[in-house]
């Protein structure tokens, strides 16, 4: 088993939370001789160039991957394939090439095609993130305990697969290997309904007319101001996210709506019992979820500010 994660050129495609995330964790444990990252716009590439994170910045995929031994694709699912179709004939042969896409069969469909035997791809999904996006939003610590899934379709050279898993490892992740539809399914419970069940309701309230915007706002309790920090994510990941991972999704969603259904049942019928039995239920999923290190026992509205990410700067990219 390989297990060096040091690369002499990462390539990270989109400086966005992630690839800024992972290009600063690279940083600090030193991963690589050289990381290289790409932006469409020159605003975008003279902040990064500011930030001083990456040896390089380049305009075009094509020339940040040539030459790499470790390429990651941190852009939106939508566009991965496009860009693996761009970068294919520039990749040097025995590189691996990654993504960090929150949705994967769709990824693999759209990416494997315009990829070479001589390549090594390995598609990844960290499980970790917040709400923020933009070169300024990523942070080191950002994979810190969390997961990160790899779903290498058969075959894949297990050598490689070993690497990759050493390099999240080290930037302070655990690993997981399963395949691209399990990780979908899995997702789209965890992750997926409940962002669109967040979209849901803070648009329900924004087009309440018996209760004013600004009533919202001012009387907004801590369930809703969680679910409007969750539905502030950012609009183009999330579209792609419920468009590559549509089948998933609405199986989810359909049993969903069936225990919405039983719940609305429930206090329709004033049946106290079945309502306390499931709020039991779901009150030791969250102390499990905090047992394991998943979360903090305190919520992050609550958290002392030194606790929390820093808040990046407001920042608006030209080509979004
Ligand atoms: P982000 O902060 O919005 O950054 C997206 C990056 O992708 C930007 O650098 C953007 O460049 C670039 N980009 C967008 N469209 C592109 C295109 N067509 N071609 C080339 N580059 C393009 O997003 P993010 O949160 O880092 O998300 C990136 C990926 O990580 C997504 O696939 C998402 O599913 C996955 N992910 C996100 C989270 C999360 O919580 N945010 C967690 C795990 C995984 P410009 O600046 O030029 O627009």
């Amino acid at each position: 088993m390989s297990t060096t994660p040091h690369f002499d050129r990462i390539a990270l495609i989109g400086f966005g939370l992630i690839g800024g995330s992972i290009a600063r964790a690279a940083r600090e444990q030193g991963l690589a001789k050289e990381i290289v990252t790409t932006a469409r716009s020159a605003k975008t590439r003279a902040r990064i160039t500011e930030l001083g994170i990456v040896d390089r910045v380049f305009e075009t995929n094509a020339e940040a991957a040539s030459g790499a031994d470790l390429v990651i694709l941190c852009i939106p699912v939508g566009a991965c394939g496009a860009v693996a179709a761009e970068i294919a004939g520039h990749l040097k042969p025995g590189a691996i090439i990654s993504d960090v896409g929150s949705v994967k069969a769709s990824v693999v469909k759209d990416m494997a095609p315009h990829l070479t035997a001589g390549v090594h791809f390995v598609p990844a999904h960290p499980v970790a993130g917040t709400e923020h996006s933009g070169p300024d939003s990523g942070f080191a610590e950002l994979f810190n305990g969390r997961w990160c899934i790899l779903t290498p379709p058969p075959a894949t050279d297990t050598a490689a697969v070993d690497r990759l898993s050493s390099f999240w490892q080290t930037l302070g992740a655990k690993v997981a290997v399963m395949s691209a539809e399990h990780h979908d399914l899995v997702l789209a419970i965890t992750s997926h309904v409940p962002h669109l069940i967040a979209y849901t309701i803070v648009g329900t309230a924004d087009d309440l007319s018996a209760v004013t915007r600004s009533e919202v706002l001012q009387y907004s309790a801590g369930g809703f101001r969680d679910f409007t920090r969750i539905a502030a994510s950012d609009p183009t990941m999330w579209r792609d996210i419920f468009l590559a991972n549509k089948a998933a999704v609405m199986e989810m969603l359909g049993r969903f709506n069936t225990d919405l259904s039983r719940l609305t049942r429930a206090i329709e019928d004033g049946d106290g019992a079945a309502l306390f039995d499931l709020f039991t239920r779901t009150r030791a999923i969250r102390r499990g979820i905090v047992d394991i290190g998943q979360d903090s026992a305190t919520p992050d509205f609550g958290r002392p500010h030194s606790e929390l990410p820093p808040v990046p700067r407001p920042y608006v990219s030209e080509s979004s």
